[in-house]
């Protein structure tokens, strides 16, 4: 891989941050987008705006067709049976919310149980919270260790006749903790419980397959994956999405509507009620397509790479804490500076034109865990370099001279 030349298709990593070149090493939060993603947004704006679906003006079918072919796309993408299973969202916490609301109101009865673990985004915590309030349901939640790696021997103890879904993520966004999710499916499935895999960490970093890892479910946000805000996915097993009510409704997700009672239209439609955000699914094509011309080995081979380069470097720092020692990680590294809040090392570094994220990362209870207000944390992405991480290591010895 070329990181020269395929860093020219970001045209934002020459910007200047506080007079210094730009250093962004916040990339689980969000990436940055190419030129081709942009474009394929503006080029809807410019030629072909209108709305999908209803019209018989010529814009309006283009519209739909362009919109349509991007379904169609994410299904190989993810390698779903049929495209019927995936459905647009605004991002993963939508995604997560409409199967958590959904899929309780067809499955989840009083005193039924829920499976998260310890290690989830508050997006894979709240929604299930929520449901269990509502439904009088109960959460159960799989431990990790010191590691940041969850324990699977308590997990299989959890699981019994009256769990309903397991609900757990791909990567963890706090630690980079890479799950065994193809074992925590097996052993759902060997009760019969389906699964759901929040995904917002794991499809910028891993080829997906939802037909071999069996998922039930799978989310994800075009955001974390070089697309658009403003557009996620819910991959779902096409014999749940049946039995599942519609999550909101309006136009789009009807068949026919009288005062004496509403029918509802077919999957995917179902569940995509209101006018979609079509300059962004456009441009989550685009993204996909990007990242499928680099290919996954090459970006899982650089992703690695940095991951062990920057994990050697840190700790030839001194006074540094690493959280998450994971055998398999992924994307994100988290620490401190011994004895110094995170929020002073990410100020300082950002004085210095090095964008990383402090605080608790939406994963409190991992915070918890290790009874800390939060981490500094650094996360990779396929136009990340080796120079750039030397930069922010030297930029770290100065902030820690400056704070110890
Ligand atoms: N789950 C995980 C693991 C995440 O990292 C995030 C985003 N930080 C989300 C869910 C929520 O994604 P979004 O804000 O794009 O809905």
């Amino acid at each position: 891989m070329n990181l020269t030349n395929l860093r020219k298709d970001f045209p934002i990593l020459n910007e200047k941050v506080n007079n210094k070149p730009l250093v962004y090493l916040d990339n689980a939060a969000t990436t940055q987008k190419p030129l081709c993603v942009i474009e394929a947004m503006s080029n809807y704006y410019l030629h072909l705006n209108s709305n999908v679906h209803r019209g018989v003006h010529t814009l309006s079918q283009q519209a739909t067709t362009e919109f349509e072919h991007v379904r169609k796309s994410v299904q190989t993408f993810l390698n779903s049976k049929e495209q019927e299973e995936i459905i647009f969202t605004r991002g993963t916490t939508e995604s997560i919310n409409l199967v958590a609301s959904s899929f309780s109101e067809a499955f989840i009865k009083e005193g039924d149980e829920i499976i998260v673990s310890e290690l989830e985004h508050h997006s894979n915590i709240v929604p299930w919270q929520i449901i269990a309030q509502r439904k009088k349901a109960i959460l159960r939640v799989i431990p990790f260790n010191d590691n940041g790696e969850l324990d699977l021997n308590v997990y299989k103890t959890l699981l019994n006749e009256k769990t309903k879904i397991v609900s757990v993520a791909h990567v963890s966004n706090a630690l980079g903790t890479v799950n065994p999710i193809k074992e925590i499916i097996t052993l759902a499935h060997n009760k019969n419980i389906p699964v759901l895999i929040d995904g917002a960490q794991g499809v910028p970093h891993y080829k997906i397959d939802v037909q071999d890892l069996d998922c039930d479910f799978y989310c994800f946000s075009g955001h974390k994956l070089y697309a658009p805000m403003g557009v996620g996915i819910v991959y779902g097993k096409r014999k749940f999405l049946e039995a599942m009510p519609p999550y909101h409704g309006g136009g789009e997700m009807i068949k026919e509507v009288r005062f004496s009672g509403t029918t509802f239209n077919e999957i995917p439609y179902k569940f995509e009620a209101g006018t979609p955000s079509v300059a962004d699914v456009l441009g989550l094509k685009a993204a996909i397509d990007y990242v499928n011309s680099i290919g996954f080995e090459t970006i899982q081979k650089h992703e690695d790479e940095l991951m062990q380069y920057t994990t050697k470097k840190l700790l030839e720092v001194g006074d540094i804490t690493i959280y998450g020692n994971a055998k398999q990680k992924a994307g994100s590294l988290s620490f401190n500076l011994n004895g110094v809040h995170p929020f002073d090392v990410g100020t300082l570094l950002d004085q210095l034109g090095i964008a990383i994220r402090t605080g608790h990362h939406c994963a409190q209870p991992v915070m918890q865990h290790y009874d800390i207000v939060g981490t500094a944390r650094v996360s990779f992405a396929i136009y990340t370099t080796k120079e750039e991480i030397d930069y922010f290591i030297e930029s770290l010895k100065r902030v820690k001279q400056i704070l110890l």
